[in-house]
């Protein structure tokens, strides 16, 4: 190792820096360049052509900071190097660097400070290696494991939001059970098929999308778009409720249109979002609340209005409230995913509708509002 100690200010000049030359231009796979202390470069040696293109008559003279990407020059970073290699006589160097037609390498290295007798900064000794290839093959292996992260937490939605709406159609089968075990079942009868017939196809639509989403899960919901009475999909959800209503001490009515309102809807996927927000209203209103469903037309749009007088929303949640895993820390202790609202907006949207909420802060009730298309007449 040559003797990094001389007195003069001209370090270049001196016979140590020639033994340094020496010593530094044999290295065949590292960039080594010696530069004065305010980082004008003076020798171009080892492999520092080769990797960065630049000739040494082209080198010699230059800055340092000519291999600085413009998005470090920005951040100022080259007179932080310098800065950082005065104050504590060496600064390390990973990063992207710039060679001389424009193309980046990843480099591995250190500038270090040469010192005089005096201690004061006489040269610079740049040292690095091109680690492109290392960094390449870091940056696939990080990219695959992102996409495989992303992969399983795709997998994992799908199976929570697939559970969660699979346990919907539980309440009205019940209540249909309900119905039929009554002494006077045979007036309900009608009622009760037509409960367990709309949740068999909820249910049937929901496997067909658990068989087609475990092989792809980024598969979209496919809808079977059709002409649907909404007056009796909605007449249907309340009489699927009222037991569940019941037996938490709630008040439910439901008003409709005095003729039947046509949409344009999948069958299936309208009782899951009517189900989903009317098991919210039912699961957020405390016993003695009341629960109101109707169904309209307003400008040209079916609406459906979900109103409670339950546990309200409030303003700082209402914003997200149709985001996924969206819940009110206050509602810990009411069992729920914060799945079924951000599910009934993927819905309305690939229907072509829109779904809001408002409330005027805790404690006050919910309203919601969901708008489908109407079918043409
Ligand atoms: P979950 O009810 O399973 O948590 P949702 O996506 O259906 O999931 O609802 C998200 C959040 O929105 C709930 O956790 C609750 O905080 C709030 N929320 C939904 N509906 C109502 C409602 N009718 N009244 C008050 N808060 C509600």
């Amino acid at each position: 190792m040559p003797d990094m100690t001389v007195s003069n200010v001209s370090f270049f000049d001196t016979p140590a820096a020639s033994q340094w030359m020496r010593f530094l231009a044999a290295t065949p796979d590292t960039v080594v360049f010696l530069a004065t202390p305010e980082g004008i470069i003076q020798q171009w040696l080892g492999a520092s052509e080769r990797v960065t293109g630049y000739t040494a008559l082209e080198a010699i003279g230059q800055p340092i900071s000519i291999f600085f990407p413009p998005e470090d020059l920005a951040k100022g970073l080259d007179a932080h190097e310098l800065a950082l290699v005065h104050s504590q006589g060496v600064a390390e160097c990973d990063r992207w660097n710039l060679r001389k037609d424009g193309s980046r390498f990843w480099a591995s290295g250190v500038l270090t400070a040469i010192r005089g007798d005096d201690q004061s900064v006489v040269a610079l000794c740049k040292v690095m290696r091109d680690k492109t290839d290392v960094r390449y093959q870091i940056h696939n292996l990080e990219n695959k494991l992102a996409a495989r992260e992303a992969d399983l937490a795709r997998h994992r939605n799908v199976a929570t939001s697939t559970a969660h709406e699979l346990r919907n159609p539980l309440m009205p089968m019940s209540s249909a059970i309900t119905l039929l075990k009554r002494p006077d079942a045979a007036r309900f009868v009608d009622k009760a098929m037509t409960i367990l017939e709309n949740q068999m196809s909820v249910l049937k639509t929901l496997i067909d999308d658990l068989a087609r989403t475990a092989h792809d899960p980024q598969s979209a919901h496919a809808l079977m778009l059709d002409r649907v009475n909404l007056s009796e999909a909605v007449r249907a959800v309340v009489d699927g409720a009222m037991d569940s209503a019941a037996r938490r001490g709630l008040e439910l009515s439901v008003v409709l249109p005095a003729s039947d309102l046509w949409i344009v809807a999948d069958a299936a996927r309208l009782q899951q979002m009517l189900l989903n927000l009317l098991g919210n209203a039912l699961k957020y209103t405390p016993r003695g609340g009341r629960i109101g469903m109707s169904a309209s037309v307003e400008a040209n749009m079916a609406l459906v209005r979900v109103e409670d007088d339950g546990v309200g929303i409030a303003p700082e949640v209402l914003p997200h409230i149709f985001e996924l895993f969206t819940r009110e820390d206050r509602q810990d202790e009411i069992e729920g995913l914060g799945v079924g609202l951000a599910i009934v907006k993927e819905m309305a949207d690939l229907h072509g509708g829109q779904i809001e909420a408002r409330s005027p802060g805790p404690g006050k009730g919910s309203v919601f509002g969901l708008r489908l298309p109407l079918a043409r007449a």
